[in-house]
């Protein structure tokens, strides 16, 4: 495990992924009939959540009904050694959902995170993701036929006769850039992004596209939507954002002047702000970004970095 991903919420490899064991359908069978192992259940992209908004985890042996009921269970790795089950309740009604889980709410793990550990997050957030995948890959893409989940549900593949496609779960990367203005002071650019709450400014992100290299997409991107080049760029970290399937990778990058001009699509306003500027919005109550954000890890290091 790596510092950077002590620091992000939502990564950190808490759990044994067991890449070669999870092909194997009689290992997965005997963890399901394992009394160590345990259980998780989600609805529609939500945790289920106990008494003090606890996601609901059941031990093997408690969770029959669970797991009768699930539309999709998939192993997600080993906790020291227990094994670890997601199971999806989507097809259900919520209120069915919640009673079949023994659970008080569903919630978006998003409004969790600062109540739960890390690991507990990292985890709930894994198996969104996964589960999400799941559910929009019933059909092959290339002939119509159904698809079947394998190796503990990390791959589908086609049932359609001549065909067998396999499909892999999807991640979308995006890119997400903490620009610098060249010169002294040091200064960032900032954006209000169109639909953000008034008075709130981040960093630039975008998708990478099809034949791009992520220095590509910070380039395009930083061109498109604020009218600026940028020279270095250079890697910062990466977070998971299962929501549904993204993965950002951070970059710190140079621009080659001060000017800027918004698409007023996508940006509504940029500006550079000075470290004392970003300082006096925290002091002001104004946070950087969400906390479980790298927006928010890009900042506080750059603040760091500097006077
Ligand atoms: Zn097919």
């Amino acid at each position: 495990m790596q510092t950077e991903d002590r620091i992000m919420a939502y990564g950190g490899g808490w759990l044994d992924r067991a890449g070669a064991l999870r092909a194997d359908p009689g290992w997965i069978a005997g963890r399901l009939a394992d009394p160590g192992s345990v259980v998780l259940p989600l609805w529609r992209d939500r945790c289920l959540v106990g008494p003090d908004r606890v996601p609901v985890r059941r031990g093997v042996a408690d969770a029959a009904e669970l797991l009768a009921a699930a539309g999709e269970t998939v192993f997600l790795g080993l906790d020291d050694g227990a094994a670890v089950f997601a199971v999806d309740l989507s097809a259900r009604a919520e209120q069915e959902a919640r009673e079949l889980a023994g659970a008080d709410e569903a919630v978006d793990v998003r409004a969790l995170v600062g109540g739960l550990g890390p690991a507990e997050a990292a985890v709930q957030a894994y198996a969104r993701g996964l589960l999400h995948w799941h559910r929009g890959q019933r059909y092959c893409g290339g002939c119509g036929a159904a698809t079947v989940a394998r190796d503990g549900g990390h791959t589908r593949s086609c049932t359609g006769p001549g065909c067998g496609r396999l499909l892999f779960p999807r991640i979308e990367p995006a890119i997400i850039v903490l620009v610098e203005a060249p010169g002294t002071p040091g200064r960032c650019l900032l954006a209000r992004h169109a639909g953000a709450p008034e008075g709130a400014y981040s960093t630039l992100a975008g998708f990478v596209e099809v034949g791009e290299s992520l220095e590509d997409a910070v380039r395009r991107e930083m061109a498109e939507e604020a009218g600026i080049s940028v020279a270095e760029v250079s890697y910062q970290g990466s977070q998971a954002w299962p929501f549904p399937a993204g993965l950002m990778v951070g970059f710190r990058a140079t621009a080659a002047g001060e000017e800027v001009q918004v698409d007023g699509v996508e940006l509504l306003e940029a500006r550079w702000f000075t470290r004392d500027e970003l300082r006096e919005r925290v002091a002001a109550g104004r946070p950087l970004g969400r906390v479980d954000s790298i927006d928010h890890h890009l900042l506080g290091s750059w603040l760091a970095a500097g006077d």
